[in-house]
């Protein structure tokens, strides 16, 4: 029975946080415990010491929303199989919500691995956005290694990690930081890094960057037709460059956001062992 050390808390005695969007928050004490509990029993309970103050803070706050919550945070956010738990960090209250759903089909019952995983990955985006520049220069490595690869893939070329860091670091900085990045700057990027190794004529080339664009455009505007023919090629390549960069299935995950956030890369993989040195010491930072 390997549910028995999960957490499960009662509806009983929330409070509301406030509304984000316009949709209430609940938490109460006995969550925050529970969380803090599962959050410990998990395997990444070392990557953050002061969770307890963290939450104290008002840093991190686990709360029961209402369900209507998990449409609207399905893009920017992390959403396993079941969609029982939802976590997310909002970059305009600087704070991270962690989402118990208390829904009586699915008892609120989450488990601890869940829990630790699903913290440090919105610690990441939390210390992407606080500390953006030792964040890039910290991972320089691992975000040049997924962009040449996918675009590698996608546009049939010979990228270097270093051009690769390029493409993440102008992503990061116009499309994750500040918000300003167009399709066609993302064209002219492509172009820029892409284009002179890549074996397709300039038709084919004009016509991938196309799709590509249409891809990303469908995803943000939650149409579900941006994982279908012919669109899913473009969702492939981002799944392909967890696989081949780090070896990592990343299962259900829709892997479009990757294509504009470049934090979600190094939120994905942080709970693997090749990166826990780094997303140890870059958690340290946080207090
Ligand atoms: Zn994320």
């Amino acid at each position: 029975m390997e549910k028995i050390n999960e957490v499960w808390v009662s509806p009983i005695g929330l409070k509301s946080i406030g509304t984000i969007n316009g949709m209430p928050l609940y938490t109460s004490d006995k969550l925050k415990a529970k969380f803090v509990q599962g959050f410990r029993e998990s395997t990444v309970s070392s990557y953050i010491e002061n969770l307890e103050s963290l939450i104290e803070q008002e840093v991190i706050t686990p709360c029961f929303g209402t369900k209507s919550l998990f449409r609207y945070f399905i893009i920017r956010n992390l959403v396993k199989g079941g969609m029982t738990t939802l976590a997310f960090y909002s970059p305009k209250t600087n704070k991270i919500y962690f989402l118990m759903d208390n829904n009586a089909t699915s008892l609120g019952i989450v488990p601890n691995q869940e829990i630790g995983e699903t913290t440090v990955h919105e610690f990441v985006h939390y210390f992407a956005e606080n500390n953006s520049s030792k964040f890039i220069t910290m991972f320089a490595h691992k975000l040049g290694l997924y962009y040449s690869c996918v675009f590698n893939i996608m546009l049939n070329a010979r990228v270097s990690v270093k051009d690769g860091y390029e493409i993440g670091k102008y992503l990061f900085k116009n499309g994750e930081k500040n918000s300003t990045l167009t399709f066609e700057e993302i064209a002219i990027l492509l172009r820029k890094y892409v284009k002179p190794t890549s074996t397709l004529t300039e038709d084919e080339f004009k016509n991938t960057i196309n799709g590509f664009l249409n891809a990303i455009y469908l995803f943000f505007n939650d149409d579900p037709r941006c994982l279908r023919k012919p669109y899913y090629f473009f969702h492939w390549c981002f799944e392909q460059g967890f696989k081949r960069s780090f070896g990592l299935n990343v299962g259900w995950k829709i892997c479009y956001q990757e294509a504009v956030f470049p934090s979600e890369i190094i939120c994905s993989i942080s709970h693997l062992p090749l990166v826990r040195t780094k997303i140890i010491s870059a958690m340290k930072t946080i207090d």
